[in-house]
């Protein structure tokens, strides 16, 4: 067990989920826990935050946000000091898929040396955002597995959260039109096919099981069992860090759902820029609107792991013959 970390040395928790995982949802109610600082994605922080001037969730640019434009004053003297594409250039040297084998094992001098100036610029990054945030404990829902094994490498202590959803649920949601409002062109989030998004979740899951190989501690949570029971999930998340979890801390969940502000979340899914009251319920409309024959091809694609994460019950109209 770790420390909670103080304003210096924070501890990071890192939300790895396949997209369409509630990690928002997640990452947006471990904020709103005392003591907590949610950042949002901060993977896409040089691209999207530093050169394309993607608003913040509070609708400012990360210069003129009065939360990010402080951090970027402490950690690099302004944002004006980093070159958003150089930043961008080097994180794709490191934090890529392709570059697994050598984020588990950097064997080569060159990519090490990348290695060391990307995670020093977010080490520099995250301690400036707990002093400036006043928390011990930040959420990073960057999702992505590359970014969980990049952040192996940091110096600060890093918790690691597998988010899983039914991956019928995740097909279904990336069927539908949702609205980007950080591009100021209205751009629509990417839609894909339930047979690639179910590839998609396969090769995700199958990652991010490597992880605990690499001697990393990683805990898994469902989506499903936040939206019934986040309470539990909170906790299970937030004990290993450390912090001190005083009376009151759920004060935020009420009988109506979770309130939640706007907050400073840098990148990631629309329902960022969503406040107020936000209704917990298993959202369960896959079962009735993704066609039947798209459910039938996601839930055989994906059985091993929907058995292994209790998706599969004996009711379930899919369940492959004999169980997966
Ligand atoms: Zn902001």
């Amino acid at each position: 067990m770790t420390e909670a970390g103080d304003g210096h040395r924070p501890t990071v928790v890192f939300i790895g989920g396949s997209g369409r995982s509630g990690s928002t949802l997640l990452e947006r109610m471990l904020g709103a826990v005392p003591g907590v600082g949610a950042l949002g994605e901060v993977v896409h922080l040089p691209a999207r935050g530093l050169v394309e001037r993607e608003t913040c969730a509070c609708g400012r640019a990360l210069d003129l946000c009065e939360f990010w434009s402080e951090v970027g004053e402490r950690a690099f003297g302004g944002w004006d000091r980093v070159d958003g594409a150089e930043w961008r250039a080097l994180q794709a040297r490191v934090d890529r898929t392709r570059h697994l084998p050598l984020l588990a094992v950097p064997v080569r001098r060159s990519f090490r040396a990348d290695l060391g100036e990307h995670t020093g610029r977010l080490e520099r990054l995250y301690r400036a955002a707990a002093e400036v945030a006043g928390a011990s404990v930040l959420i990073d829902s960057s999702k992505n597995t590359s970014t969980a094994f990049t952040l192996r490498h940091l110096s600060l202590p890093v918790r690691y959260v597998h988010l899983v959803r039914d991956s019928r649920g995740v097909a279904y949601s990336w069927t539908k039109e949702v609205e980007r409002p950080e591009t100021a062109r209205g751009h629509l989030m990417p839609r894909y096919s339930p047979a690639a998004t179910a590839a998609w979740w396969d090769a995700f899951n199958v990652i991010m099981g490597l992880l605990p190989a690499t001697g990393t501690d990683v805990i898994r949570v469902r989506y499903e069992d936040l939206v019934t029971d986040p309470q539990a999930v909170l906790r299970a998340v937030l004990g290993p860090t450390g912090l001190p979890i005083d009376p009151g801390w759920d004060r935020f969940l009420t009988p109506a759902g979770a309130e939640l502000g706007p907050g400073h979340s840098v990148a990631g899914n629309p329902m960022r820029f969503t406040s107020g009251v936000i209704p917990l319920h298993r959202d369960d409309a896959w079962r009735s609107r993704l066609p039947s024959r798209d459910r039938r091809i996601v839930t055989a694609l994906t059985a091993p792991f929907l058995a292994r994460y209790g998706y599969l019950g004996r009711r379930d109209p899919d369940r492959p013959p004999g169980g997966a």
